[in-house]
């Protein structure tokens, strides 16, 4: 589709929408309107192309925390034609280092704080503020790449997800009208941003939208909870929201009547990334008034099935209809079509070509043209459908983060004191799956497998929501005869006893 037409998606960031938008960071108070914001990234991407020689195609490391620094560099490299690798600002050294290999970077965009996590074979260039003026050139088309995610599999290491302009414009565009985003709405982003809820869900599609951007560095309850009254539309994982509750049952009544106010007044507020407990969307609606919308997607395919905007026609337990330029098919074992349970399969504009310079690992994932999500579902009266877990009981869920239990045990394995390791997501009501790694020592070496200093080790080397929030050591690890770890066992015995 388009394949020679110029990016849609800056069309709109840039020239159609945001008249009178604006983006203020949270925590400093800063604040831009969006047009400046768009002409001093302009001037960016000029200078980009010029001093450093950026192009098409080329991949930049984007490693910068949330705020107005990071929209006009995201904005600067989408000019320019790069792909922007949004890398997470909270990662060790190593894994900085895996993104930039893997990606091919040799420049980075870096916050000064931040520059020396960047390896030394790749420039760093500061987020830049130039004066509007300069512009960019060349043609920057729907088919280039705009926006590579890295995400966990279940196997290897991290694969990067290529997302082009024309992936990034059918999937704001869906979420702009399935969610009537215009420029009356103020959208209050607390996501991280190498993660598509952030990125693309809420941060794009509102900007898209022409709808102003107030956008927390991280996410601190009390802080969202004061800022919501000037909000009307609030994304979220479910991790949020429980940890949102927690803290309304803490306020004193004036707070508590000011935060249900402005909870209530919000006009939409959205769950995904993670499923979403009943309990949980009961006890929002208890506050809020309404269950949130809840929606699902993954950083391959964008977000695919949606509850309705309308909040009496949203199906608890259920994440909803197709979006309309979306097409989902559901394959049971038997490899036929059906209602369920069965593989939930992808098809449509937002669906992503290709993980980058994986072309096995690409093939494996599409069968016909169809994303395989490894996600197991089932369709029920008029079209919704619900999910009923992964295929794979090693990609975990915490926070709404992906993690792959294979790579963060084989980090593990590399600590001289462990022999043996498992890791597990185990249900839990704040992180979904609470990451928990299950240790055999080397023998005389249990000290060393302690949680603390093993936490820390692992600290150095993994993303923070990669770490294991737990580490239980044991004898030995419960095996089938073929050897293969009984992980549903280790689960079993790990989770808390059902109140
Ligand atoms: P990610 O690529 O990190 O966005 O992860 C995508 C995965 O998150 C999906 O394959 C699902 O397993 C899970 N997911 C996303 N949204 C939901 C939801 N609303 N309910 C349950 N699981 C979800």
């Amino acid at each position: 589709m388009g394949d020679e037409r110029r990016s849609g998606l800056l069309t709109g960031l840039l020239g159609l929408a945001g008249e009178a938008a604006w983006i203020e960071e949270l925590e400093t108070g800063a604040r831009q309107p969006l047009s400046q914001l768009a002409a001093e990234a302009q001037a960016f991407a000029a200078e980009l192309q010029r001093a450093h020689g950026v192009g098409t195609a080329e991949r930049v490391l984007l490693l910068v925390p949330p705020g107005l620094d990071w929209v006009r560099s995201f904005l600067a490299l989408l000019l320019s034609g790069a792909a922007v690798v949004s890398a997470p600002i909270s990662a060790p050294a190593a894994e900085i280092a895996y993104l930039a290999e893997d990606s091919g970077a040799r420049l980075a965009i870096a916050a000064h704080e931040l520059g020396e996590l960047v390896p030394g074979s790749v420039r760093v260039v500061p987020p830049q503020r130039l004066a509007p003026g300069a512009r960019s050139e060349g043609e920057v088309l729907d088919r280039d790449d705009a926006l590579v995610l890295y995400t966990s599999g279940t196997t290897g290491k991290p694969k990067g997800a290529v997302l082009t302009h024309a992936n990034l414009a059918a999937q704001t565009a869906a979420l702009r009208e399935a969610w009537a985003l215009s420029p009356h709405d103020v959208l209050l982003h607390t996501l991280p941003l190498h993660h598509l809820h952030g990125v693309v869900v809420a941060l794009a599609t509102a900007l898209s939208a022409g709808a102003s951007v107030l956008m927390a560095r991280r996410f601190e309850p009390a802080r969202v909870a004061s800022s919501l009254p000037r909000a009307t539309v609030f994304m979220a994982v479910p991790t949020i929201y429980q940890r949102l509750v927690e803290h309304e049952a803490l306020l004193a009544d004036d707070e508590r009547g000011r935060l249900r106010a402005a909870a209530r007044a919000l006009r939409l507020a959205t769950s995904g990334s993670a499923a979403l407990p009943a309990s949980l969307a009961a006890r929002w609606r208890a506050l809020a008034g309404a269950i949130p919308l809840e929606r699902y997607g993954m950083t391959e395919i964008g977000i695919a099935l949606s509850n309705p905007l309308e909040a009496s026609r949203r199906r608890p337990g259920s994440v909803g209809l197709p979006l309309p330029t979306v097409e989902i098919r559901i394959l049971g074992d038997d490899g036929l079509e059906s209602d369920g349970p069965g593989e939930l399969q992808v098809r449509g504009p937002s669906v992503m070509s290709r993980y980058l310079g994986r072309e096995d690992a690409t093939r494996s994932s599409f069968r016909d043209g169809w994303f395989l999500t490894g996600d197991i579902a089932v369709r029920e009266a008029g079209g919704f459908v619900r999910l009923l877990g992964r295929s794979s009981s090693d990609i975990l869920k915490t926070g709404g983060e992906k993690v792959s239990a294979l790579e963060v045990e084989e980090v593990l394995r590399e600590h001289d004191a462990i022999a043996e390791v498992a890791v597990v997501g185990v249900p839990d009501d704040t992180w979904g799956d609470r990451v928990i790694a299950v240790v055999v020592p080397r023998p005389g070496r249990a000290s060393e497998c302690a949680e603390e200093p093993l936490r820390a080790w692992a600290k150095a080397r993994l993303s923070p929501y990669k770490v294991p929030k737990q580490v239980v050591v044991v004898e030995a690890l419960p095996r089938n005869a073929m050897g293969k770890v009984l992980k549903s066992e280790l689960i079993r015995a790990l989770k808390p006893p059902t109140r």
